[in-house]
């Protein structure tokens, strides 16, 4: 038996494994099977280029656990090992990858994150175990060897009487990492991470049903037979080419992927590139409204088809975190951290690339199927819309299929929304006004008005819209975005017949002054217009500006911060023309005109949802005094 010392710079190389990567333990199995895979391929390799002369065959990885004698064991048939081989990979290249990475580890341990996820390779058996033997032997004519280390530097290495190709990794697990010797944690493991993985892995064994013979009597139970249970499915649906798919197959593979998913997803995105860089995926768009699992189910990351993390930041654009799905590319560094990943040349043109594809997809759904597209509109206008805020490419793209869906649920696009318009609904500068509507309930009134003067009314109601707004009066010309209720319609939208109001210039001035006596808040700006006579006598509107002000700073608009608390503003619109406004100027007594006034400010503010809580109540009092 030869015994050595593995040539180290630190005299334990094992406590500092476990105290450095304390909270990725879990890794280690990743890690080995990701070996076993690889030493199964690369005699796939060999024998598919004839320089092994062995059968291939059908070969798979096992994982045992065997409780009672605390031992992991992670089987392969692959290449396997001489001696020569576990002193130079083992001894020396592995452990010098492992040194190497806590080295550059310990300087940036601090920048959680993708960093940890790869790089220790074998020696990551060392988080979990306190004894590691490989018993390995090579598809060559070589014995086989049996190496065996405790965890300090030193190691023996002897020959093995291993008869079949492949090695056998055994970990004797350390008594602070006896969680790993429950079956039902390493299986989590093993969907966690070796799901797709390439080569078949077997988890102990399942009862298969079989067919009844054709003889058995009616009450015979049905033979059964014991299988080998194979945990993953080693040609996920991402690594074939779009042709050979169907929808089903994407719709199947979504439910591979997410089986507590119940609801189909909208569409999906078959990613595939090999130059400049590699990348493979699929990405999916969910509903997303009153999704509960939304922060479960992410996209993942994978390399080579084993899982790496589900936390893509910096990879993917943030407005597409939202989706869900697989990315797939051996090109993103991984032993990183954040900052730097965000800065790599390949990371941006992946996160770019993906940008694209995604344009590209919705914008041949919205072509080729107009009608879908608009049923599908509000479960992904979210993702729509916050990608044109915060990329100016995708803006670029999504400015063409964008859609504005109006009250009455037609659908348009930016250039229709604005044919439609041109005719009517311009201001004295011949700038476009948009109208639209936030909450078809509480604007109804609003709404209702609009429509009657013959104006189209948007209905637009996510939370970042007031943004997309600001930045489409930004980046069009001439038009301008107004809720119902930001103004008098009139004063919006220039008119070329406005009535003549029936109250003289003086009766007018009284008339503002009674009001404004009565009401005495400086909240309210006192505005009489002359309009048709069964227009509303009051109606309460806020400016634009400020009311979209404060729904920007509510969502977390940039550059937003020091404008506090801004004051509450309002317009009161009086319809000079309306019958009960005559009424209150011609009302002698002064108790009945500030009683008249008062009602009609309620009316207005309950038709804005204003009154609330004691005031309601003291109208609600008040006017069943008055019908008694
Ligand atoms: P990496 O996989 O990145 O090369 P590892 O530390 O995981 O680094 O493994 C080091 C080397 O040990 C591998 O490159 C391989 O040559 C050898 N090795 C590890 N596990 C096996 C195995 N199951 N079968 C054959 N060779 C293996
Ligand atoms: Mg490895």
């Amino acid at each position: 038996m030869a015994k050595g010392k593995i040539n180290v710079s630190v005299e334990n190389i094992f406590p500092l494994i476990k105290k450095f990567l304390y909270s990725d333990h879990e890794i280690f199995l990743r890690e080995l099977v990701s070996n076993a895979t690889d030493a199964t391929l690369k005699l796939k390799h060999l024998t598919s280029i004839g320089e092994a002369s062995v059968e291939y065959g059908n070969p798979i990885i096992e994982v045992k656990v065997d409780k009672e004698g605390k031992k992991i064991h992670i089987i392969d048939q692959g290449v396997g090992m001489t001696q020569d081989e576990v002193k130079k990979y083992i001894n020396e290249i592995a452990f010098s990858g492992a040194e190497e990475f806590l080295d550059k580890y310990k300087d940036s341990a601090k920048d959680s994150g993708i960093i940890g996820h790869f790089g220790l390779g074998f020696y990551s058996a060392f988080m979990v175990a306190e004894k590691v033997e490989i018993i390995t032997k090579s598809y060559t004519d070589a014995p086989a060897a049996h190496w065996t280390c405790d965890g300090s530097p030193n190691f023996t290495l002897e020959e093995a009487d291993k008869e079949t190709r492949g090695t056998e990794i055994v970990l004797h697990i350390a008594e602070d990492s006896t969680e790993f010797l429950e079956e039902s944690r390493i299986g989590e493991l093993l969907s966690k991470y070796n799901k797709f993985m390439p080569v078949p892995i077997k988890f102990g064994t399942k009862t298969e049903t079989l067919p009844k013979p054709e003889d058995a009597k009616e009450e015979d139970p049905a033979p059964t037979q014991e299988v080998d249970n194979i945990i993953n499915n080693p040609n996920p649906a991402w690594t074939k080419q779009p042709t050979e798919l169907k929808e089903e197959d994407y719709k199947q593979f979504y439910r591979e992927l997410y089986p507590m998913q119940f609801e189909e997803p909208l569409f999906h995105i078959h990613l595939n590139v090999d130059y400049p860089f590699n990348l493979t995926g699929i990405l999916y768009f969910p509903k997303l409204t009153n999704d509960l699992n939304i922060q479960k189910d992410r996209i993942a990351l994978y390399q080579n088809q084993v899982f790496v993390t589900d936390n893509v930041e910096g990879i993917v654009p943030e407005f597409l975190t939202m989706l869900r799905g697989v990315i797939d590319s051996p090109d993103i560094p991984l032993n990183v951290s954040r900052s730097y990943l965000q800065a790599d040349g390949a990371v941006k043109k992946i996160s770019s690339y993906i940008t694209r594809k995604v344009a590209d997809k919705l914008a041949s759904l919205f072509k080729n199927s107009r009608e879908d597209f608009e049923a599908k509109w509000n479960d992904i206008k979210i993702v729509i819309e916050y990608g044109m805020l915060s990329e100016e490419k995708f803006f670029e793209k999504a400015d063409k299929f964008a859609l504005y869906p109006t009250v009455d649920g037609a659908f348009y696009t930016f250039e229709e929304l604005q044919e439609k318009l041109k005719e009517n609904q311009t201001d004295k500068d011949d700038k476009l006004v948009i109208l639209y509507a936030s909450n078809q309930e509480e604007q109804h009134s609003y709404i209702e008005a609009a429509k009657d003067k013959g104006y189209e009314v948007l209905l637009l109601d996510s939370p970042i819209v007031s943004h997309l707004m600001q930045k489409l009066e930004t980046s069009k010309e001439n038009i301008s975005f107004a809720r119902v209720d930001a103004d008098h319609l009139d004063n919006l939208i220039k008119k070329e017949d406005t009535p003549i109001s029936k109250l003289s210039e003086e009766e007018q001035e009284s008339l503002k002054t009674s009001i404004e006596e009565t009401i005495n808040n400086k909240s309210y700006t006192i505005q009489l217009e002359a309009m048709d006579s069964n227009a509303s006598p009051f109606i309460i509107t806020e400016p634009e500006f400020m009311r979209r002000m404060k729904e920007m700073q509510q969502t977390g608009g940039g550059g937003m911060f020091g404008m506090g608390n801004m004051p509450e503003m309002y317009n009161l619109v009086v319809n000079t023309n309306h019958e009960l406004v005559s009424e209150i100027l011609n009302t002698k007594t002064a108790k009945k005109k500030a009683r008249l006034i008062n009602q009609s400010l309620d009316l207005a503010r309950l038709s804005k949802g204003l009154l609330k809580g004691e005031e309601l109540t003291n109208f609600i009092k008040r006017s069943y005094e008055m019908v008694k």
